[in-house]
């Protein structure tokens, strides 16, 4: 049975039974900050299970997509783990319960297939229960009856689901199917977990817990008023059963890669294993490596994910990087991802069709990061081997934590590999002594940038007045001017100060401000803070710690003193110019997301007084045509006049209305959207333009790459757009004068010169070579006879190309009388050194004389050829003369 008629059978039969079917929800589990992907289908109603939210419906039926991280080292090596697989769930809340639970599965389990369901052979089902649960072993025997020795009892460990915290935990009930004595021993799941593999886990959410240390140690509080159901069933586990394969590597949206593979590396997969998943051959192991790691970059792609150093992304690089490894190790060492994914896409699209419709991307992400690795492989390889070799041929069994750190932060080689390639070699690694590096470079960067921000002031000081006075209110979003209570001076190293005098560089805290301090990418706000007689100037503005908004001053004029009222005022035109920037930078995000897709999304900003940078998340350069089309898009959208509005509203709510987030950024409850007309909605604190058309016009500069995957786009806002079209203007008549053509004829007229100047180099070239052989009658004129051979030694015009030495050589050899023998020497003189060519008739090869052999016993042996014509070089170009006299020496 395929693997989609098994998903399809499944949520049939509980929708059948009253289910709603919600479809999976993507791999990046967004919303629980714990949590990198999706690892069981009950993720996505965990608000339903601890009573946060209402549920929509009492009972539910999933297939989600999974990613199991913990998984990795699994994979291959058991016949039942992948890193990405398909848990088929059924859910209730507060509806049915244990019985419900376990008869639904039970008959969806041995049904016959020819009535819709699995048809499991009952006999070879075995189940595994909670300890005391013997409400759970009742319903087994009596209802299902389901004989008491296949009833398992098994402890807290592998029987008892929670989430580690306190909230709704309870007993589970697993069932396991019996492959057979050729898959193992006999026995049962305590014995032996892949014979009898588990495919079907039902979760009995019974208790409230409260005190809990870990997921083995709690208190139980009592029973839950609602009791819940949660089970998952692995699809590719039931698929691998259903088709009588030996894995989850063999079923039919799998096996493919693995052939493909098998196929590109010329390995006969399977010939070396048995049945029994631990005793597999290594090369079988990788290739299964190979399949379920290349499904999973591709589903992992296919829903937004990037390679990248941290969180999401590096889990994805590893998976990658650990797939391209597994290629090497089975003798393949050329690309194989382009070989790989298509056969992936075409496993899968059938079940996710935006996998094909989204392959190039797809394609371009998981390309891109195998070339780029199999480069760092090539560096890194060579280092890691002449460093593990160094360390046996000392003796030792353990390679050096520097070692692992240099190859690390130099060639970007990562540790697990290192790991992974010492271990093959018979060496642990100082991982310890790496990491401590690797700490210690971390804190040294932190403590660089908080330096670079913060003056090098303790935050301490900067929490004290925090917790003196509350949060300093913002009121910039709406003024540019303030009166103000002097909440704290404090100087450069964060002592306070109850007064500063002219000259003071002071930092400078108000109980409320116009300032905007830099933050999401936009930069502070610069002006002027009076204190009664005092004058400030403000140099910058930041907030240290979150709720604080510090102004960092100098007293340009009498004396501040703290807990006066002072006057804010912030430089308006610098604020309107950067606004307008940051406008702009929305619209750009929301622009270029209309041009590449969703995913298009930001990686950065910078929101600086008429002009901006916007970092971006796209796999290859974005054509030029495309960053025309943005920019004609956005500059009408200018011309729109759209309002620009910011409101507060919840996260939901916000997200409801499809508003922008930064990806992996942490968001509060409420938070604050700001959107332009209805053309882009983006949760933002930022200060922005009243209307669109206040940016007047947007002039994107460039685009480049600032990392895999990332590109940088430049423009200018407002004036400094029109500025800076206005100087290219001027450049361009400047030169439609100097080659006296109209302003659209320039780059023809370019093209032509650059062309017709390559055109007489060309011709150059010809006629110096011309020269060179021009000579060729006269030179042979010259032949001397030396002990009855020809002989002509010359130099060649200074700067003469090789190529023409060698023609040279050859055409004065050919002037020369053939019935005698003859040798011809040319050395030539160029850049600082000499060169020597050498030709010999064949009368002179019938006398035993060799070209080559008058080469290399002119330069000591440096060059080659063959007897006829030989060429060799490289010493001082003076020593030209002395190269012809050996060579005349050595005739016979
Ligand atoms: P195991 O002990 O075999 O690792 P588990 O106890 O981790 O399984 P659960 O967390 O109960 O599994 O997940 C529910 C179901 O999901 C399992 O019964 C199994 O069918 C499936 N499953 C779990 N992990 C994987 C995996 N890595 N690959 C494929 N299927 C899996
Ligand atoms: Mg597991």
């Amino acid at each position: 049975m395929r693997t989609a008629e098994i998903k399809r059978r499944f949520l049939a039969h509980f929708e059948a039974n009253g289910h709603t079917v919600v479809p999976s929800a993507p791999l990046p589990a967004i919303e629980d900050p714990n949590l990198l992907f999706i690892n069981a289908g009950m993720v996505q109603f965990v608000p339903y299970f601890l009573g946060q939210r209402t549920p929509p419906y009492p009972r539910a039926a999933s297939v989600q997509k999974c990613l199991r991280t913990p998984d990795i080292d699994e994979v291959g090596k058991t016949s039942r783990h992948g890193t990405f697989f398909q848990m088929n769930g059924n859910f209730s809340f507060g509806d049915y319960f244990k019985e419900g639970a376990i008869t639904l599965a039970w008959d969806l389990a041995t049904k016959p297939q020819s009535a819709g369901g699995f048809g499991f052979d009952p006999d070879r089902i075995w189940v595994t229960v909670y300890l005391d649960d013997d409400e759970a072993v009742d319903i087994w025997h009596k209802v299902v009856g389901l004989p008491q020795e296949r009833i398992v009892r098994r402890g807290k460990k592998d029987n008892f689901w929670s989430m580690g915290i306190p909230g709704p935990a309870g007993p589970c009930s697993e069932l396991y199917l019996d492959r057979g004595p050729e898959y193992g021993r006999e026995g049962g799941p305590n014995v032996d977990e892949d014979r009898y593999l588990e495919f079907w886990n039902l979760v009995f959410m019974q208790y409230e817990i409260t005190n809990v240390k870990d997921k083995e140690t709690f208190d139980v509080v009592g029973e839950l008023p609602a009791k819940n159901i949660d089970t998952g069933m692995g699809l590719e586990r039931v698929a691998a059963l259903l088709q009588g394969v030996d894995n989850l590597y063999e079923i039919d949206e799998v096996r493919p890669i693995l052939d493909r593979a098998a196929e590109l590396t010329g390995k006969t997969y399977g010939a070396r294993s048995s049945h029994v998943a631990a005793e597999s051959h290594p090369d079988d192991v990788r290739l299964r490596v190979v399949a379920d790691h290349v499904r999973s970059g591709l589903m992992l792609i296919g829903d937004g994910v990037t390679p990248g150093n941290e969180g999401r992304g590096y889990v994805l690089r590893r998976i990658l990087r650990r797939a391209v490894r597994a290629m090497r190790l089975l003798g393949f060492e050329e690309p194989a991802f382009p070989h790989l994914f298509p056969v992936a896409r075409d496993c899968m699209a059938p079940s996710y069709p935006e996998l094909a419709r989204e392959y190039d991307r797809i394609a371009q992400y998981a390309y891109g990061e195998e070339e780029a690795f199999l480069s760092t492989l090539r560096a890194g390889t060579t280092i890691l081997d002449t460093a593990i070799a160094q360390t046996k041929a000392s003796g030792g069994n353990r390679l050096a934590g520097e070692k692992a750190f240099q190859l690390h932060d130099t060639y970007g080689f990562p540790i697990d590999l290192t790991l992974e390639i010492a271990a093959e070699q018979g060496l642990s690694v100082d991982e310890e002594g790496f990491r401590r590096l690797m700490a210690e470079q971390r804190a040294r960067a932190k403590a660089d940038a908080q330096a670079r921000k913060t003056g090098h002031i303790d935050l301490s000081a900067y929490r004290a007045v925090l917790e003196g006075g509350g949060p300093v209110e913002f009121t910039g979003y709406t003024e540019v001017s303030r009166e103000s209570r002097v909440r704290a001076l404090l100087s450069g190293d964060g002592a306070p100060l109850s007064a500063a005098g002219e000259g003071q560089l002071v930092e400078l805290v108000l109980d409320a401000t116009p300032f905007y301090a830099e933050g999401g990418g936009q930069q502070p706000d610069l002006g002027t803070i009076t204190v009664g007689e005092g004058l400030l100037e403000v140099l910058d503005v930041q907030s240290p710690v979150p709720g604080l908004i510090v102004h960092r001053a100098r007293v340009v004029r009498g004396e501040v003193r703290a807990g006066e009222t002072g006057f804010a005022e912030i430089d308006v035109t610098r604020r309107r110019a950067i606004s307008r920037a940051h406008t702009a930078t929305h619209l750009v995000h929301q622009t270029m997301r209309n041009f590449l897709g969703e995913a298009a999304t930001q990686a950065g900003s910078l929101n600086a007084p008429g002009r901006l940078r916007f970092d971006f998340n796209t796999p290859g350069a974005v054509p030029p045509s495309v960053l025309h089309d943005v920019e004609q898009q956005i500059n009408e959208v200018l011309l729109r006049d759209l309002e620009v509005r910011a409101f507060v509203t919840s996260l939901d709510e916000a997200r409801r209305m499809g508003a922008m987030a930064l990806f992996g950024e942490k968001y509060g409850e409420q938070v604050r959207v700001v959107e332009v007309g209805d053309y882009a909605r983006e949760l933002c604190g930022g200060t922005h333009a009243a209307r669109s058309s206040q940016l007047g016009l947007v002039k994107i500069l460039h685009e480049s790459s600032i990392g895999s995957g990332v590109r940088r786009v430049e423009a200018l806002v407002g004036l400094d757009a029109f500025s800076h079209l206005a100087r290219e203007h001027l450049l361009v008549s400047r030169l439609a004068e100097l080659f006296r053509v109209p302003p659209e004829q320039v780059a023809d007229r370019v093209e032509q010169t650059v062309a017709a100047l390559r055109d007489a180099e060309k011709e150059l070239e010809k006629l110096r070579a011309q020269l060179v052989l021009s000579g060729a009658a006269a030179i042979a004129a010259e032949a001397v006879d030396v002990r009855g051979t020809a002989y002509v030694g010359t130099e060649a015009p200074e700067g003469a190309a090789m190529s023409d030495v060698r023609t040279l050589a050859q055409e004065v050899r050919g002037k020369l009388d053939p019935s005698r023998p003859a040798v011809v020497a040319v050395a030539a003189r160029a850049g600082g050194k000499a060169s020597l060519v050498v030709a010999v008739n064949q009368a002179a090869r019938a006398r035993g004389v060799s070209a080559s052999d008058l080469v290399k016993g002119a330069l000591s042996g440096r060059g080659g050829g063959n007897p006829e014509l030989a060429q060799g070089g490289g010493v001082p170009a003076e020593q030209a003369p002395a190269l012809l006299d050996a060579v005349r020496q050595a005739l016979p």
